[in-house]
Formats: structure tokens, sequence, C-alpha cells
């Protein structure tokens, strides 16, 4: 990581860069990768960092002449059960919308590939042609010799001893030869990330373990090199290597390693062999090339690796420390993602942002609780062993939970509540009613509890419901300039806040989306900022960074002094009309305004707007008062046929009415123009914002991709986002978001097409749409309303 970021850095101007290291270049992890390059990956940012890798490390021989190993040897993904042969499908169909190429091919053909594998018990394969392989010492050594022509100073033996800050920026950097002034630190510190990230008071939730592969001796069979094969199911990778075959692993039940154990000066060192450990994956190799029977190991090698929370790395500048950036906790995929990672987080580095949108490995992802040295070492062998796992949607850790509770939490699992977790969080994910008792089994297609859901989202629909959203980010804007300011940042007028709810995009310099969240002024020069459960670390840093200097204004991330209780569902005003004496009738409490109002004993917020898509308040109430607020409401809606509902309700509910998400259908790269949703832009308000200039520019020039809501019929399409969406035959994009939407009746997804905005409206009513699910095509109808009440009656009631 280290090598590829100064080789970026060089490549796009910079020539004052030096890069420090411990002992020599590649000691730490890299030098004994194994280092395949593998492009077939769950989510779009991983997907294209190592498109980027292989581009990268396939032409550096040309342009450095030092060789890298580079060999194209592609990849064989093996199935022996119906969930993996979805998985890799759905794998195929994501590199398929971005120009990857792999194919699903029969076992016979897969047979062909890797005449020594035992291919009975299989369904099926997926082939990637173009992943491959590279030597990671000679990359590092070619990424190396090309910065250095450009100015790069390496200083090996040189370690890193302390970091120095003022006014909350990188000053200088200490090492054990001395003090470096500098402006900008990139912590590619491999397992020793948090360590060094520690030293400047800044969080880097990773943890290392050990991570194993043999080495046997030669196969006389083996001529030529081999595609690597996954054997996710059991555990394994294999690959030809030096006339024999490597054999990773991915083991179920891993080892976190705590840093002490390794020696300070541990370099191209290994951890000790241990057998017994690695004796199941053995017996899982045997079955599959049943030759290895007869085929003694040379070697068995131990090497440690970071892991995060996520199995996703960490990339971009710290919150907590501007200048100070990390690209670490690299979880077993640093060499295929490494060129994409070094790439981006140059651009970074110059530009302030990297050119993609990159949410998946961005550092703000996590909360400074995620980065306790328990919690930690508790997830990093959990990551490292579901590193293999499905990736079945909703897929929750075991453990390192219960992080941060709401204050609701007791009464919430007392009434059979099944959560997930999010940003450390526990939220309902939905409720087994009394006698029944699922559990988060999971599935591509419906799970076991789909029919829980599926009444809490009728109650929505039908009766009233209760939603925890007690988790959503809340930030205090507050200073005599907050209104300039917030009339700056965000692209909707606020200045109508004091009683109306402002929902408001925040734009950045190019148009695209920063955060969307919901405003309310409290009192003069104090705002209430709400955001999702996943962005007020992001939105925290991303609003102070834009205070001037000369702008008296503060943020206070507040999220869990105030419980959020929504109360949804046409029986909603009814339910407030028994626990409040405040007038919650339509003249009353009109849509998308909020005041303060008595519920049972509480006094709290009301603001009249509900993510459901129905009649319903969102209550802000003070920590202290939510057991008593919610105990009132589930009282008085016992005869109105009241509910508790989860996040996955909520999820079908939002999408089937077309709401948009962050990170979803909404990030940096997403304008609201393209993400239809224009009305949130005063574009003709007195105050200019961040983001008009782009926005007037695009608007003029008219949009070239759109975000369109799609609805399947066919039972068997099971959408869960990321799908390539064709157009009469031709790719077209891919969905954000995709579930089944219980009112409809059928799949609702969303996602972008691209179509100038002059051919939209044809495009929709001519267009044969079609989208491709685990290599299948369904047809899909297109439209840019949601299918769910696309006027809005219901809400305005
Ligand atoms: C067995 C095994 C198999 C693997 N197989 C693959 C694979 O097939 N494909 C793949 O993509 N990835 C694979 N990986 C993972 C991959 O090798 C790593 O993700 C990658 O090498 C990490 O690179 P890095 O630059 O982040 O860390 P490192 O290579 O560890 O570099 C970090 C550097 O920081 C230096 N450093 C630390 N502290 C300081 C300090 N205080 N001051 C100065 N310098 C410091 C260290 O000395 C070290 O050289 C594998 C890993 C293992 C262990």
């Amino acid at each position: 990581m280290g090598c590829s970021t100064a080789y970026h850095l060089t490549k796009n101007g910079c020539q004052d860069v030096i890069l420090l290291e411990r002992a020599k270049l590649t000691c730490g992890t890299t030098w004994h990768s194994a280092a395949q390059v593998r492009q077939l990956r769950s989510t779009e940012s991983l997907t294209r960092l190592v498109q980027k890798s292989v581009n990268l490390y396939s032409n550096l021989e040309k342009e450095t002449g030092q060789a890298t190993g580079w060999k194209e040897t592609g990849s064989l993904s093996i199935a022996n059960n119906q969930d993996r042969l979805t998985h890799i499908r759905r794998q195929a169909s994501l590199s398929r919308a971005f120009g990857i190429g792999a194919e699903e091919i029969t076992v016979k053909k897969a047979a062909e590939k890797w005449p020594l594998m035992r291919n009975d018990d299989l369904l099926g394969a997926v082939y990637s042609p173009s992943d491959g392989r590279v030597n990671p010492s000679d990359v590092c050594a070619a990424l190396v010799k090309a910065s250095k022509s450009r100015g790069l100073t390496v200083i090996e033996d040189t370690p890193v001893t302390g970091i120095s800050t003022k006014n909350g920026w990188v000053t200088s950097i200490q090492t054990s030869k001395g003090e470096i002034s500098c402006e900008k630190i990139v912590n590619c510190a491999g397992i020793w990330g948090r360590q060094v990230a520690g030293m400047a008071g800044v969080a880097a939730p990773l943890h290392a373990c050990e991570h194993f592969y043999l080495l046997t001796e030669i196969i006389n069979s083996i001529n030529g090199p081999l595609p690597t094969l996954s054997d996710h199911d059991g555990h394994l990778y294999l690959r030809d290597e030096g006339g024999g075959l490597l054999i990773g692993c991915f083991e179920p039940k891993a080892k976190s390693l705590d840093l002490e154990k390794i020696p300070p000066d541990f370099a191209f060192e290994l951890l000790p062999e241990d057998w017994s450990h690695i004796e199941p994956i053995l017996t899982n190799a045997v079955y599959r090339v049943p030759e290895l029977e007869k085929i003694g190991v040379k070697k068995l090698l131990n090497g440690p690796e970071s892991f995060t929370p996520d199995d996703n790395f960490l990339l971009g500048e710290s919150p907590e420390l501007r200048g100070f950036y990390l690209g670490c906790g690299m979880c077993s995929v640093g060499i295929a993602c490494g060129g994409g990672a070094g790439s981006a987080l140059a651009e970074w580095v110059i530009e302030g942002e990297p050119s993609m949108d990159l949410w998946p490995v961005d550092i703000r992802r996590f909360a400074k609780v995620q980065n306790s040295i328990r919690t930690l070492r508790e997830r990093s062998s959990e990551t490292l062993s579901l590193h293999y796992a499905v990736s079945f949607p909703g897929r929750q850790y075991k453990t390192a939970r219960n992080l941060r509770l709401s204050p609701l939490h007791s009464r919430l699992e007392k009434a059979g509540a099944v959560f997930s977790a999010q940003m450390g969080w526990e939220r309902p994910w939905w409720f087994n009613p009394k006698g029944i008792s699922t559990h988060p089994e999971l599935s591509f297609e419906k799970p076991g509890w789909f029919f829980l859901h599926a009444q809490e989202h009728e109650a929505a629909r039908k009766s009233v419901v209760l939603i925890d959203q007690s988790t959503f980010g809340k930030l205090i804007v507050q200073g005599r300039d907050a209104e300039k300011f917030l009339q700056r940042l965000c692209a909707n007028d606020i200045s109508s806040a004091h009683d109306r709810v402002v929902y408001s995009p925040m734009l950045n310099n190019h148009g695209g989306y920063e955060s969307d969240l919901t405003i309310m002024c409290l009192d003069e020069d104090r705002f209430l900022l709400i955001t999702g459960t996943g962005q007020p670390v992001r939105d925290h840093n991303w609003i102070t960074r834009n205070i001037k200097p000369e702008e008296f204004v503060s943020v206070t991330d507040i999220t869990g002094e105030y419980a959020v209780i929504s109360v949804a569902g046409p029986n909603s005003r009814k339910l407030l009309n028994l626990a409040s004496p405040d007038d919650f009738s339509n003249e009353g409490f009109s849509y998308f305004t909020h005041r303060n109002v008595e519920i049972g004993p509480g006094i709290v917020r009301a603001a009249r707007l509900s993510y459901t898509g129905e009649l319903g308040w969102e209550l802000y109430v003070p920590s202290e008062s939510a057991i008593p607020v919610f105990d009132t409401l589930n009282e008085y809606g016992s005869d109105l046929g009241l509910k508790l509902a989860g996040m996955e309700a909520l999820r079908s509910l939002r999408i089937e009415k077309g709401f948009r998400a962050w990170g979803h259908e909404i990030g940096p790269y997403d304008t609201p123009f393209e993400a239809g949703m224009g009305f949130s832009v005063k574009l003709n308000k007195k105050v200019s914002f961040l983001g008009k200039e782009a926005l007037v520019k695009q608007k003029k020039k008219g949009i070239k991709r759109s975000l369109v809501m799609l609805t399947a019929k066919d039972s068997e399409a099971h959408a869960h986002g990321g799908e390539p969406i064709w157009l009469n035959d031709k790719l077209a994009g891919h969905t954000t978001s995709g579930t089944f939407g219980h009112s409809v009746g059928c799949t609702v997804m969303m996602g972008y097409i691209n179509c100038l905005d002059t051919k939209l409206e044809k495009t929709l009513s001519n267009g044969n749409f079609e989208v491709e699910i685990a290599c299948r095509r369904f047809a899909a109808q297109a439209s840019l309303e949601a299918p769910y009440d696309p006027k809005g009656v219901v809400l305005e009631k």
C-alpha cells in the first residue's frame, strides 16, 4: 500500500514524497503474500479497485523495465451447493456490469481447466479469464523504481515513533533518526496501522490475525499455469506454484494475533506453524484434489495480516486529524486491491477526495467504539473466518455485538426483537411474536422469517407501527453564523426550518451528495440535523471541515442523547391523539412541520414525516424519557392494531415508496438531478451553496443517467441491489436497492440507467428492460414513479 500510494502520488506530480520503512520494504505482510488478483467481488467499489490493479500490474513492466510476475491465469470459482452457485453467479453478473467478463461455465469445462479437481459434487462454476497473480515484492520494486525516477525518497530502517499535530492538523513525523516536518502523512503500516494511528490519537480499527497457506512438493501432472481455484465451501483456494500447489485458506475458526506477541524487529519473518489448526483444511484440500493424498507438504506458511470489523479495508483522511490518511487493514486483499486503492488514496491526498464512490472502505464508516482492542480481537477472527462465506443479504457478525444500545433496547428485546448491527448499534431487524422463535437464517430468496416482516410491513400500511430509529445520527449546529453557514452548505433553503422540517442534500463541488439530512431549527442559531445511522461521523467531518475561520459555528454529535420513535401508519394520528393533549390534525400539524409536544409523561420534539411513506411522525425523545414515552404509546396502541416493526420492514416500505438511501441511491458521485431529487435543490435561493455551480452546469447540459424504479413480477426474481440492468439487450446500468414490495406484491428495485434525459421518457415507455439476477435475466417494468403511492396521497392527509 505504501509503494502503490507513493507511485500514484509521484505520478500525479508530487515530488516531495518520502516513504518511511521501519525495516526493509515489503518485510511486513507483502513479501509472503499468495498474491492472487481476483476481480470477482461483491461490491462495486472493490470490483472497480481490483480492476484498476489489474490494469496497473499488467502494464508496470512495460513502464519500468522491472518484472512484476504478472500472470493472467484466470480464476475459477466452483459451487457444490445452490447458495454458493447463486453467490458466484451474482459475482459474475456484477463483474459483467463493469466489463470484467466473468462467465458461468459448465462443470465439464471447469474440469478441463482444472483436471486435478474432483468435480462429481459440483453444481456449477464461474470463470474469470482476466484475473491473475503477481510476485508482490517485484511489484513493489517496480512501483518504487518508477517513483524514485519522479522524486520519491525511500528511507529504510527508520521506524516512525511519533506524530505531532497543531490545531487539528498534522505538522511533523518523528522517526528513530529525527523529525520530518510535513503537512500530510499516509499510514500504510499494515498490521501496525492501529499502533501508528494511535501515535496521532486517531482510530484505525484493525487487528492482526494468523493467515496460512501451504506449499506442496512437485506434482508431475501439473504442466503450465492453472487458474486460481476458489473452493469457498472447502474454505480454500489452490493454484500451481513451483511445480506443486499453493493451498491457502480462510478457515472457519481463525486465530487473531495480539501485536505484543510479535517482536518489535519482526521483518521477513513468519509465525509458528500450527498443524493441528490447519488439519481440517488439509482434509478439504485432499477431498477436492485427491492426488494430494500422495503428495508431501514442503512448507506450511503462517503470516500475519490485518482484518477490520467488516472485512473491508480502511481508506481516506481520518475524521479526527486533518492531513492524516489511512491505507491499511487490507483484509487479505492488499495485493488484489493495492494498485487501485493506492491510486484512490493518492487522489484523496492531492484532491481531497477520490474520483469514485468509496464509501464501503471509507474510514468514516466506523464509530470510535469499534476501535477498542477487545472488540477488534474478537471480531477480526470472525472476519477472516467469514471471508469466504456466502454473501447473503443482511449477513450479521456474531462477535463484538451490543457495543451501542438504544435506550429502548431492553423493551425491544423483551418484545422479541431479532437485532442487526450497524456502526456498533443494535437495531431491531424484525420481531418474533410470542411463541415464535425464528433466527437470522439467511437466504438469497425468501428467508424463514419473511412472513414476519411482511406482517410488520402490512401493519405500517393498514394500522400503525412503532419503529425504534434511535440510531439515527443527530448533530447540533449552532452559533451566530449557523443559519448563514447551513445555507451555504445545503442545497435546499433552510430559512423555513424554524417550523418546517427541511430535507436537504449537502453537496460537494461536483454536485454529488456528501449527505442528505433533515434539518430543524430549535432556537435562534441552533439547528438539529438528523442523518442516517451510518453517517454521523462522515457528516460531522464534512460539516466541520467546511466551516471558514471567520464563521462562528460549532458542531456537536448528540446521537446518544435522544431516542427516536417513529409512529407510522393510517392509525398514527389516532394513537398520538390518545397519548397526547396536543393537536395532530392535518391543519394543526401539517406535513413536514415540527414542534414540541407531550406524549404521556414526556416532552418530545415531533416531526411530521415518515420513511415508511405513510402518515406518521418521528418523535425525538430525550433518552431518559424514552421508556415512559414508548410504554405510553404501546398502551394506547393496543386497540389500534399497533405492531413493532424492524429495519427489514422499513427497507421494503421505503423502497416501494421510492425513498432514496445514502450508500445505495445517493453518494458522492450522484447528483440530485440524476437521483430524481431536484425538488430538494433551490438554485434560486439568495445564498449560493456548495455544489451549485456544478448543478447549474448539469441542468444546462442535461443529465446522462437517471435513477429509475423497476418492478419484476417473476416470483423467482430476488433482487438485493448490484444487479445489472439491461435495456434493449444492452447493459444500461445496475440496481442500487432491491426487495420484495409487500404492498405491490412483486420485486421492487431502484437503479441508475445511462440515458440522456431528452430520451428518458420515450425509453421508459418503449424500452425492453431486464434485470440480471445471478446470471438470469428477468423482465422488468421501468418508471420514474414509485410503485406505491406515487403522488404522495397518503402522506399529506
Ligand atoms: C498467507 C497470506 C496470503 C495472502 N494472500 C493474498 C492474496 O492472494 N491476494 C491478496 O490480494 N492479498 C493476499 N494477502 C494479503 C496481502 O498480502 C496484504 O493485504 C498486503 O500485503 C498488505 O500490504 P500492506 O502494505 O498493507 O502491509 P505490509 O506489507 O505489512 O506493509 C506495512 C509496512 O509498514 C511498515 N511499518 C510498520 N510500522 C512502521 C513504523 N512504525 N514505521 C515505519 N514503517 C512501519 C512495516 O515494516 C511494513 O513493511 C495474503 C496475506 C497472507 C498473510
